[in-house]
């Protein structure tokens, strides 16, 4: 007998017959001894609708009310396939985010878990039942809903698979793991066996969304060993974890692509100390997440500097930037037409030339680089968003990655 936590994305429970085939594959799973935490999500694009709706009654929803508004794509699947098995003789109960004991911080629509009271869910797991819980959603000290960031649900299934103590955790969604790019872009991707914390996290927050980058974040601290693979057939995935085996033959392990994001460029502030303090200052108090910041060399006593924000988070930034910018002088203009392309592999560090053979492949592709960053295992790009796709089949080819 195991103690599992498995996770079902948008898709896999994306109407009924899906939940149903969810139900059937949990039964089975069950009848052979194991205990069962399951994960769900919302049907696949209800989060995104409800989002939409309320960006259609205003640009800048109140966060609370966000949060209240978003926790019921998850609490209308966790009935429903609590349900199915009930339907199918499973002895199942569905559990929100706060009764799964989730507790979190204050920061509506990304908050933090700061732990979680697993007592009740214990109790009805020894009890024999099987347990759904919402994912992406907690409760914080005073009993506010909140919630985990966009695909947030890996993150609940991660961080009770720690609480719990788990003996195996799995994420289900629509495709069979991790490759080395987007298969839905890149045809000839090819499936990881085995990718570390390390670069998981990068390709995750470089913008593979496979994981959410928080979820791969808390895995690697509680070292939390996941499965990536698919809820529509049973072909082994990819294992995250600490160390893997080859990690260092290869340069780049994958490539990712981000196209919601924004470029934001703040001209003709005043060269001088603190307004770069100013601005930034600024955006973090609105939570805003900045990525790729370059100053370019003042001239006459002024100077550009430009950056990257999540597309979702631009309506945020442009009010929160009006008052700096008052104070420093200049003016913002944000181009949403831009995508950023990285390559991610820990061989990097051991490697050079990587910079190189990426500037040469685009170039080749007549792919202009309008800014580019780098750490110890990533290098990025931002460009065109119209050429990414292109690019990024380009540039997977360049490294081989089709031939892995
Ligand atoms: P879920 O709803 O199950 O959480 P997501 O849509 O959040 O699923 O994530 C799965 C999707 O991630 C896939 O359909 C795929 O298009 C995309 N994806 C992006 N990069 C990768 C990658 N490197 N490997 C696998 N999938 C990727
Ligand atoms: N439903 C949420 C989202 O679409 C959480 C998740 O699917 O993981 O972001
Ligand atoms: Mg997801």
């Amino acid at each position: 007998m195991a103690r599992i936590v498995q996770k079902y994305g948008g898709t896999s429970v994306g109407d009924v017959d899906r939940i149903k085939n969810v139900a059937n594959r949990i039964k089975l799973v069950r009848d052979a001894g194991n205990e069962l935490v399951v994960v769900v999500s919302a049907r696949a694009g209800v989060t995104n609708e409800l989002i939409a709706r309320a960006k259609a009654i205003t640009p800048l929803p109140s966060e609370r009310e966000m949060d209240q508004l978003l926790a019921i794509g998850e609490q209308e699947t966790i009935a429903l396939t609590a349900m199915a098995l009930h339907a199918i003789g499973v002895d199942a109960v569905s559990y929100t985010g706060a009764q799964a004991g989730i507790v979190t911080d204050k920061v509506h629509t990304k908050a933090k878990i700061k732990g979680i009271d697993a007592k009740a869910l214990e109790k009805d797991l020894h009890r024999g039942k099987v347990i759904i819980v919402a994912g992406f959603q907690g409760t914080d000290q005073e009993g506010q809903t909140t919630t985990l960031g966009r695909g947030g649900s890996d993150l609940t299934a991660i961080a009770l698979a720690a609480a719990i103590k788990a003996d195996k955790c799995e994420i289900y969604t629509d495709v069979d793991g991790v490759y080395t790019a987007d298969p839905r872009v890149v045809k000839d991707a090819k499936k990881l066996q085995e990718i570390s914390y390390d670069e998981m996290l990068e390709l995750a927050s470089l913008g593979s969304k496979v994981m959410q980058t928080r979820s791969v974040e808390f895995a690697a601290k509680y070292g939390v060993v996941f499965e990536v693979r698919s809820s529509f057939n049973n072909n082994p995935g990819t294992i995250v974890k600490q160390e893997v085996a080859y990690m260092e033959k290869v340069m780049v392990r994958g490539v990712a692509v981000d196209k919601d994001q924004a470029k934001v460029v703040v001209s003709n502030i005043a060269d001088k100390p603190g307004t770069a303090a100013t601005v930034f200052r600024a955006l973090a108090d609105a939570s805003i997440n900045v990525d790729m910041i370059v100053q370019n060399v003042g001239r006459g006593g002024l100077a550009n500097l430009t950056f990257t924000v999540p597309l979702s988070e631009k309506d945020k930034a442009v009010k929160a930037l009006a008052p700096a910018l008052k104070a420093v002088g200049g003016e913002a203009t944000f181009d949403e037409k831009i995508a950023k392309l990285s390559v991610v592999g820990v061989g990097m560090k051991t490697h050079s030339g990587v910079a190189a053979a990426l500037f040469e492949a685009l170039a080749k592709a007549g792919v202009n680089l309008e800014l580019i960053s780098t750490s110890e295992i990533k290098i990025s790009v931002v460009i065109a968003k119209d050429q990414a796709d292109e690019a990024a089949r380009v540039v997977h080819a360049a490294f081989g990655l089709d031939k892995l």
